[in-house]
């Protein structure tokens, strides 16, 4: 695809084939010097490069939130097991369970909420 740019000379359209894009080359028309902008891939390539960092930040959050489902997970059993058969346990679950519980179930979520609103 040419870039089409203006001479400042003459007011002639030129079209410029995008490998001198950014380089500045004489007019056709009237030999005055016309740059030949650079193409808007540097911007493009850093949007990129954002939504890839933002991805692995939420990835990292849903990371921490099912890593504290499984531990929550693995202690869930160890409470249930300790505490089936025992009448003076009127509820079942710990401490530590409930808390990863109600800490990682959020955090799992968000990473997931975050995900989806950045990158669809
Ligand atoms: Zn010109």
């Amino acid at each position: 695809m040419a870039i089409r740019i203006q001479c400042g000379g003459c007011k002639k359209f030129i079209n410029a084939p995008e490998k001198l894009a950014g380089t500045s080359r004489p007019c056709p028309g009237c030999g005055a010097a016309v740059s030949i902008p650079s193409l808007p891939v540097a911007a493009t390539e850093a949007e990129v490069l954002t939504i890839e960092a933002t991805s692995k930040k939420w990835k990292l959050i849903q990371l921490i939130g099912g890593a504290g489902i499984v531990v929550a997970t693995i202690s869930l059993a160890f409470d249930l097991r300790t505490a089936v058969g025992d009448p003076t346990v009127n509820f079942p679950l710990g401490w530590f369970t409930m808390g990863l519980l109600i800490l990682s179930i959020p955090v799992y979520v968000i990473g997931r909420v975050g995900a989806w609103w950045y990158h669809g």
